[in-house]
């Protein structure tokens, strides 16, 4: 059977390429974007009730996981990247249908219909398929557990140069956004692929809105932000 669907809207967000970006929703509660809404849905009627959820599940095509062959199973980062286990039992973006799940907070609803929301963990221009209210009592389950994902990985602790901080102070303000926050909640899930020793003299980068930041390990456990620059 083959079925096809249209996005009903995109994601505007902080993340303006996949690296850096958290492997799940909640990791960073600084990271905001917004939903637009495509016809006919970006009107009041569709969104009436929707302010009554504090989350909604956001359920989107992973458009840049690129194609290649069709694999059975996948080496998740979190594992570190060596050891295999089945696609189902993955959050991978390879999949047989690239379709993710995030929830989100729900921050509010704008005068034009987007859906402001945080916490996200979704590249900007993702395409949404669909938006679902978060039902506490059916989607939280205190006694459910995952052998392979128990908990949320422990950050790693995130230094700042003095004139760093400064910058991200100083981008924040020109962004209002919470700019320190994404980027100290970002750099702490370390984003560098797990089977790399980062040499001290080697500088890594992202962009977070238009705001390159550079960032180095002074040992392989702590990382030192160097500079926040408007791109
Ligand atoms: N929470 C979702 C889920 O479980 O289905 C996504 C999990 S997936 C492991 C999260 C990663 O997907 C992010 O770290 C980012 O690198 C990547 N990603 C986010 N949006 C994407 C997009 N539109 N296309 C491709 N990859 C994307």
């Amino acid at each position: 059977m083959n079925f096809q669907f249209a996005a009903i809207g995109t994601v505007h967000s902080c993340f303006h390429e996949k690296f850096a970006i958290p492997r799940q929703p909640q990791l960073a509660p600084a990271a905001r974007g917004h939903i637009e809404l495509y016809p006919p849905y970006n009107q009041p009627l569709a969104l009436q009730g929707l302010e009554q959820s504090s989350h909604v599940w956001v359920l989107f095509v992973f458009h840049r996981a690129g194609s290649g062959p069709e694999h059975l199973r996948v080496r998740p980062p979190r594992l570190g990247g060596n050891q295999r286990i089945g696609v189902f039992a993955s959050r991978s973006t390879h999949r047989p249908n690239p379709i993710g799940q995030s929830v989100v907070q729900l921050d509010g609803i704008s005068p034009e219909g987007h859906l402001l929301i945080s916490g996200l963990d979704l590249l900007d221009g993702t395409p949404v398929l669909d938006i679902k209210p978060y039902i506490p009592y059916a989607d939280s389950l205190p006694h459910a557990h995952n052998a392979l994902a128990e908990a949320a990985p422990t950050p790693v602790p995130v230094d700042w140069t003095a004139s760093a901080l400064q910058q991200a102070k100083a981008e924040a303000r020109r962004l209002q956004q919470p700019l320190v926050e994404l980027i100290e909640q970002c750099l702490a899930q370390d984003p560098k692929p797990a089977y790399q020793q980062p040499e001290p003299e080697r500088e890594y980068g992202v962009r977070f809105w238009d705001i390159n930041v550079r960032w180095h390990y002074p040992d392989p456990e702590r990382i030192c932000v160097l500079s926040v620059l408007p791109n």
